[in-house]
C-alpha cells in the first residue's frame, strides 16, 4: 500500500451520528428508543392511502428534479396560507430528500472554504458535517439558562467580515426553544448589517405548544431575499423514512440550491411526492390535532422525568427535552449516563455533549424524544421509576 492517505481529510472532523448510534445500541439492548426523533406510531391514513394510490397509478419514474409541480404548488399555497408569503412554485421551491439533503445542498451552494457560519448551540448534530463538507468554519453562540436564551452582545461578536450565513433552527432541536419576534429581529438586523444569509431549519414548524407561535425568518422585513427556508414532511406527517424535505428561497438563491440538488440526489421519491401534495393540500385540519397530541406527550414525559429527579425546561416546540441529570446520584458524564440508562433501565437517550462543540458544556444533559406512542411513554415512565 502507498503512504498516501486513502480517506479525505474533510471526513476527519466529524464522527458517525451519535443519535443513530444510540438507536443501534437501543436495538441491541431491547431498550425503549427515546433517542432518535421519529414516531413509533402510524402516519395519518389519508397520506398513506395517497402513497399507495400513486404507486398503483405507476408513478414510478423520476419526478422533475426540483419536485413534482403539484407538490411545489401545494408547498407555495401552504406558505401563503400560513405565513402570507407569495412565492412562485416554478422558481422558488425545491423538493429534496429530507431536510437533511436540503441543508447539505444549501451549504454546498453558498458556503466555501474560508467562510464562517454561525450556529446556536445546543445544535442539531448535522450542521457540523454540513459545514465540514462545504469547507466552512462554524462559530458557536451558546443558548444559556433554563430558557436557552442568547446574549445579544455575544451574537454580535460572532459576526464579522467572513460571516457568510447563520443557521437558525426554530422550533429548536434539541432545546425545544421557539425563537420569538424580538430574537429573530436581532438576528435579522445583524444579517443585514453584515450582508449574510440566514439558513433556517423549520422542520418542527407545526409542533409548537401553549401560546407559542412559529414565525418564519423569511417573513421579517428585508429578510426574504437573504433567507433560505428549509422544512419538510417528516416530522409533521410522521413519515421520517419517506425522505421528503423542501427549500424555499428567492429565485437566484433557489437556482444555486437546485444545481447542487440535481447532482446530489436527482430528486425525492416520485410516488411519495404525490402523497405529500395531498398531505399539504388537505393538511390544515390536521395540524391542530398534531399540536395537541404532542403537547400531551410532552407533558407525559416531562412529568415522568421530573418525578424521577431530572431537571427539565418546558419545551416550547419540537419533540425533544434536554434533561439535566446532575441531581441524580450518578458519577460519570453524559455518555456514561446514557449507556447506563440503556443497559440498566432499558431506555435510550442521546448524550447531551453531542449537541455542543465543547463536549463538557453538555455533560450534565441527556436528550429524550417524546415522539412515541402513549404506551411507549407510559412504559418508559414505569422504567424510570427504577432510578
Ligand atoms: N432529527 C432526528 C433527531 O434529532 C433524527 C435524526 C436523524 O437520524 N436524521 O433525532
Amino acid at each position: 500500500m502507498s503512504e498516501r492517505p486513502l480517506i479525505a481529510s474533510r471526513t476527519a472532523v466529524f464522527s458517525e451520528s451519535v443519535i443513530r448510534e444510540m438507536t443501534r445500541l437501543s436495538l441491541r439492548h431491547k431498550a425503549i428508543n427515546l433517542a432518535q426523533g421519529f414516531p413509533d406510531f402510524s402516519a395519518p391514513e389519508f397520506i398513506k392511502r395517497a402513497a399507495v394510490e400513486a404507486i398503483e397509478a405507476d408513478v414510478n419514474q423520476y419526478a422533475i428534479t426540483w419536485g413534482d409541480p403539484r407538490l411545489r404548488t401545494a408547498i407555495a399555497a401552504k406558505v401563503k396560507r400560513h405565513y402570507g408569503l407569495d412565492i412562485d412554485p416554478e422558481l422558488e421551491v425545491t423538493v429534496t430528500c429530507g431536510a437533511t439533503e436540503a441543508m447539505m445542498a444549501t451549504m454546498l451552494a453558498f458556503v466555501q472554504p474560508g467562510d464562517e457560519v454561525i450556529v446556536f448551540e445546543p445544535f442539531y448534530e448535522n450542521y457540523v458535517p454540513d459545514a465540514a463538507m462545504s469547507g466552512a468554519t462554524l462559530k458557536f453562540v451558546t443558548l444559556r439558562g433554563p430558557n436557552f436564551v442568547f446574549d445579544p452582545e455575544e451574537l454580535r461578536t460572532a459576526f464579522g467580515p467572513r460571516t457568510k450565513a447563520i443557521i437558525v433552527n426554530s422550533p429548536n432541536n434539541p432545546s425545544g426553544k421557539v425563537f420569538d419576534r424580538e430574537e429573530l429581529s436581532q438576528i435579522a438586523a445583524l444579517c443585514q448589517e453584515f450582508d449574510c444569509l440566514c439558513l433556517t431549519d423549520e422542520i418542527y414548524e407545526h409542533i409548537i405548544f401553549d401560546e407559542h407561535k412559529h414565525l418564519p425568518m423569511a417573513t421579517l422585513p428585508g429578510m426574504y431575499d437573504r433567507t433560505i427556508t428549509i422544512s419538510g414532511l417528516s416530522k409533521t406527517f410522521s413519515v421520517t423514512g419517506w425522505r421528503l424535505g423542501y427549500v424555499v428561497g428567492p429565485p437566484g438563491l433557489s437556482q444555486a440550491v437546485r444545481k447542487v440538488h440535481d447532482f446530489l440526489t436527482v430528486g425525492a421519491p416520485a410516488p411519495l411526492q404525490q402523497a405529500a401534495a395531498v398531505a399539504l393540500e388537505e393538511g390544515d385540519g390536521y395540524y391542530p390535532q398534531l399540536r395537541s397530541m404532542y403537547q400531551r406527550k410532552r407533558d407525559r414525559l416531562l412529568t415522568a422525568l421530573r418525578e424521577s429527579g431530572f431537571i427539565c425546561n418546558e419545551p416550547e416546540g419540537a419533540y425533544y427535552v434536554m434533561a439535566d441529570f446532575s441531581a441524580l446520584p450518578f458519577e460519570g458524564d453524559d455518555t456514561d449516563f446514557a449507556l447506563n440508562l440503556i443497559e440498566r433501565v432499558g431506555i435510550a437517550p442521546v448524550p447531551g455533549s453531542s449537541f455542543y462543540h465543547d463536549a463538557h458544556a453538555g455533560s450534565q444533559f441527556v436528550r429524550f424524544t417524546f415522539s412515541k406512542s402513549d404506551e411507549t411513554l407510559d412504559e418508559a415512565a414505569f422504567r424510570l421509576k427504577s432510578l
